[in-house]
């Protein structure tokens, strides 16, 4: 199977944050976000496949090591990868909670008996490729994700990545039937802009009476438009946070 990389650590955000977790990354990835952060796992490299054995005796030993039975699938893109099914089928025979990352760009049916999704919504930020595909298929993924819930499927999570107002307006429109899902506002992680988007979007979520005066008049309405969304967290990606200066495992 195309696996990029397994490891331990924090889980950074989502619906198990805080939590020790360990990460299976797989390879290859056809959306192509602009913004990604591991366009190492873009392309296919045979060198690193493992089979579906190997990769269930290496996640219990790294599982036993760590003591946590939390494991998050990710990519690249999992949903993309020949055998995934399989492979989650077995993970959680063994016991183990499997929280899929999916890109929301390709459809989830296939993926309904999976402990836990986070999918993502690719806003304008993604750039064109990510955002079309996304447009496809939305419908149906979200409507598998109410269906979900409603089977008691209690730790889904819809993930919309914030750089821009445009961002905000097209997950406001698209997830207009669907607010009260469980959404994780993920301000776009860039050392440049990381710590304005984050304290704009946490300002906008989180104080309703405060008098804001330092952030940018554009964004002030959608503190009142954001309140639709009850059942709302900011995603803070804690890993990147405590260790800044790490690039691969975190
Ligand atoms: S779906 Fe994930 S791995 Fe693929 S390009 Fe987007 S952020 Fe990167």
């Amino acid at each position: 199977m195309q696996i990029h990389e397994m490891y331990t650590t924090i889980q950074g955000e989502g619906p198990f944050v805080n939590r020790p977790t360990v990460f299976l990354r797989t390879q290859t990835c056809s959306v192509e976000c602009s913004y990604c952060d591991v366009k190492e796992t873009w392309p296919s490299r045979p060198e690193l496949e493992k089979s579906i054995d190997e990769i269930l005796l290496q996640t219990l030993k790294l599982c036993k090591q760590t003591g946590t039975n939390l494991l998050c699938l990710t990519g690249g893109t999992p949903e993309e990868v020949p055998g995934i099914l399989e492979l989650i089928e077995a993970l959680q025979e063994k016991g183990l909670i499997v929280s899929l990352e999916a890109s929301g760009a390709i459809s989830l049916k296939s993926f309904w008996h999976v402990n836990s999704i986070v999918m993502d919504i690719k806003g304008p930020s993604a750039g064109k490729k990510a955002f079309d595909a996304t447009k496809t298929v939305i419908k149906d993924n979200l409507d598998l994700m109410v269906s979900r819930r409603a089977g008691n499927y209690k730790y889904d999570m819809l993930k919309c990545v914030v750089a821009t107002t445009d961002d905000l307006d097209f997950y406001l429109e698209v997830l207009d039937d669907y607010a009260f899902l469980p959404v994780g506002f993920s301000p776009m992680f860039t050392p440049k802009n990381e710590s304005s988007v984050m304290r704009i979007m946490a300002e906008l979520l989180f104080t309703p009476d405060r008098i804001i005066t330092d952030i940018p008049k554009k964004w002030l309405p959608y503190r009142e438009k954001l309140k639709k969304f009850t059942n709302r967290q900011l995603n803070l990606q804690i890993h990147k946070m405590i260790w800044p200066d790490l690039t691969a495992h975190i």
